[in-house]
């Protein structure tokens, strides 16, 4: 018996594996993040092994008659290494690019960080985390000097008086998390939860909000308004811990209840009451400032729902100017966190594989991060490329006369995943050389040139680092089957080929030490965190289990308040495309799919549209009729959902298989460079049958 962790999402759940070859799940009652509870992903991740659909040899595709040839490791590896090579020739080092997942184990992000910057030399290196929670991270950084989702253990949900949830479903996309909900409840705290949808979180809620997409940003400046204007705000803790204050205060004052209503949808008692709720009973009556002890304890945590979006960034540094200006950021039980949602999305934005960083969370254009990394690394400062391009821009760059003309790519399903995904598959379509590692033939494989068959989960060791910044350990329980190789050692392999200075270590507790190495000192320091401990402590928390307590990670000590403004959604709707069309899971798949679609104990029902029965009604579509969803960018046709806990103005598509994404508007957040998946305009038309 093996103790590890789920292959899915940021709650990394604890569970037991037994069997070498075809694995059962059990639970591992003592982990104390989900404490033996898991989803029905989690129950049946089992099932990712025995598929048909396993690759096991690495494969060729023919480009002019598209079949595929089995080739041997070695001969793969060369045909790669001679197309990289080709392509630098061809344009530089940056002629080469690598993409990334934010599921890969931190010791593979932190490889193919290393293995860009130093075997290959380019800057052309991003991930698809950058699509998961770059907006709060890029947020988080800029108010609290330090990005960690959530900067206390998530068990921390059930000492606040109140939370708010902004664009969160968590009781589908990480169920376990919920029974802390249950348990703030039982104990007389309440829930608001923020959506265009209400969904099963929102059943657990005192208060459900449903704004129009794209607008929980104008939301937290009425509340902050209302907050001022009743003196519920924490003066002492504004002035003593933070900077920007008075700007912020005066950015609000214009942000009366009924300018939210006309912005959001929201009726403006309903932000009133919101406000009430957060600011505590003083707040509703004379402006007599309240103390801190008689305030409630006030938690808000952002979601995709808030943070996807080109005005991600701006509407988390809302919310957080919400939580400090209750004085909550470092209150136990309190404060600000992000809801991560891939299964490492926190230790894979930490290692490099992001185009703008170094390992340690360091940025690659600091002279002392770059001296630091290299010298670990034991090449020269001055041979790190700088930053390179953000992942939906370096994709949109494949191809063209000075993007890159051949792209590696790791744990990352980019034609399902990619907002605008037609012209992201036109991209890929037009480099010379696309190289795929995956398990199984996903879509993006699908059109590689090479694809390279690797181990998966329980067949190999690394750790993970979940969202609330917990370190933990998959542990290796299960045999992988023959011919399949490591991300590591395709890695090393690669390098090997590519006369790269240094070596690339393939055993997962060597190359972490080495992480370590190279992280310390950086904001995200890993220099003291061993295989040992984590497997002694079930988990080490990087940075201590609770931060910013008594300080931030600026210099100063102090958290930077934004003056932000609403913008809006990039795409509004207009006669050709009059509704809203947001995105999201649903329970029992997971991201792209390429994992859960294959599991036969989960459903696999494809993507639906959820409409309005007004909606509906004026269409004339009932449930289970086909409808088409068009928006600028492309169409598709799915049976329709008729239900009432949706926005009569906005229709909602699961994004787990093809053709969702290919809806979605690439209009980018100018600073975390996040697509703005969460919205965009599209038309609805009934498919009669013929
Ligand atoms: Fe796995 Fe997430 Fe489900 Fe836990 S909540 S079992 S980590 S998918």
């Amino acid at each position: 018996m093996t103790t590890t962790h789920c292959p899915y999402c940021s709650l990394q759940c604890g569970m037991r594996l037994t069997g070498r070859r075809t694995p059962e799940v059990s639970a591992w009652e003592e982990f104390p993040v989900n404490r033996g509870a898991l989803c029905r992903k989690g129950w049946s991740a089992a099932g990712l092994y025995g598929s048909r659909e396993r690759l096991t040899s690495p494969l060729v595709r023919d480009r002019a008659t598209g079949e595929w040839m089995a080739v041997t490791w070695d001969d793969a590896l060369d045909r790669v290494a001679a197309g990289i090579r080709a392509a630098q020739a061809e344009k530089g080092p940056d002629g080469v690019a690598v993409f990334g997942g934010g599921g890969l184990t931190n010791e593979k992000a932190y490889s193919l960080g290393k293995f860009a910057r130093v075997a290959l030399g380019t800057s052309q290196i991003d991930y698809n985390g950058r699509w998961c929670m770059s907006s709060a991270a890029s947020a988080g950084i800029r108010a609290f000097g330090l990005d960690r989702g959530l900067p206390f253990p998530l068990a921390d949900v059930e000492e606040a008086d109140v939370l708010v949830l902004v664009g969160s479903n968590l009781a589908e996309t990480m169920p376990p998390a919920a029974r802390h909900l249950d348990r703030l409840r039982a104990r007389g705290g309440r829930v608001v939860v923020i959506d265009p949808r209400r969904t099963p979180t929102g059943d657990r809620a005192d208060l459900v909000l449903q704004p129009v997409p794209g607008t929980d940003l104008a939301l937290a400046l009425g509340v902050l308004h209302l907050l001022v204007a009743s003196g519920a705000v924490d003066e002492d803790y504004l002035a003593a811990r933070t900077t920007g204050w008075a700007d912020v205060r005066d950015s609000v004052a214009a942000w009366w209840p009924e300018r939210v209503e006309r912005v959001t949808g929201i009726e403006a008692s309903e932000v009133r009451a919101l406000a009430a709720m957060v600011g505590g009973p003083e707040a509703r009556s004379a402006r007599t400032p309240t103390t801190p002890s008689e305030r409630p304890k006030v938690m808000v945590l952002t979601a995709r729902g808030a943070e996807q979006h080109s005005t991600g960034s701006d509407t988390v540094l809302a919310w957080i100017n919400v939580a400090l200006a209750l004085g909550m950021v470092g209150e136990r039980g309190g404060g600000y966190g992000c809801l991560t949602g891939q299964g490492n999305g926190q230790g894979g934005r930490e290692h490099g594989q992001k185009a703008d960083q170094l390992p340690g969370y360091r940025r690659i254009d600091d002279p002392a991060a770059r001296a630091h990394v290299a010298g670990v690394w034991g090449v020269e400062p001055d041979s790190l490329p700088g930053p390179g391009r953000s992942a939906y821009e370096l994709l949109d760059a494949c191809g063209t006369d000075d993007g890159p003309s051949a792209m590696l790519v790791l744990g990352s399903n980019i034609v399902v995943s990619a907002p605008n995904a037609t012209q992201v598959t036109r991209r890929l379509e037009a480099l010379d050389l696309l190289v795929v590692c995956d398990v199984v033939m996903s879509e993006t494989a699908a059109i590689a040139d090479v694809v390279l068959p690797v181990t998966q989960w329980a067949e190999e060791t690394g750790t993970m680092t979940n969202l609330e910044g917990r370190v933990i350990l998959r542990q290796k329980a299960i045999t992988p089957p023959s011919g399949v190789r490591s991300d590591l050692d395709v890695i090393a392999g690669l390098a090997a080929r590519l006369a790269s200075p240094v070596e690339f270590a393939t055993d997962p507790e060597e190359v972490f030490t080495e992480l370590g190495r190279a992280s310390e000192g950086g904001p995200a320091d890993y220099s003291t965190i061993t295989y040992d401990r984590i497997r002694d402590e079930g988990g080490v928390f990087w940075g201590g289990e609770r931060l910013f307590g008594s300080t931030f990670a600026h210099p100063d000590g102090r958290a930077r308040m934004y003056a932000v403004e609403h913008r809006g959604a990039a795409e509004v709707p207009d006669d050709d495309y009059p509704i809203h069309l947001t995105t999201g899971r649903v329970l029992a798949q997971y991201q792209s799919g390429a994992q859960t679609r294959r599991v036969r104990a989960l459903p696999d029902d494809g993507p639906f549209v959820e409409l309005h029965p007004s909606l509906a009604g004026r269409l004339g579509v009932v449930t289970g009729d086909q409808v088409r969803i068009s928006t600028r960018r492309g169409s598709m046709t799915a049976p329709a959902r008729v239900v009432t806990t949706i926005r009569p103005d906005t229709v909602f598509v699961p994004f787990h298989w093809v053709g969702t994404n290919r809806l979605t508007n690439d209009a980018l957040d100018p600073a975390s460079k996040m697509p703005e998946f969460k919205v965009c305009a599209a038309s609805l038309v009934h498919v009669p049958l013929v």
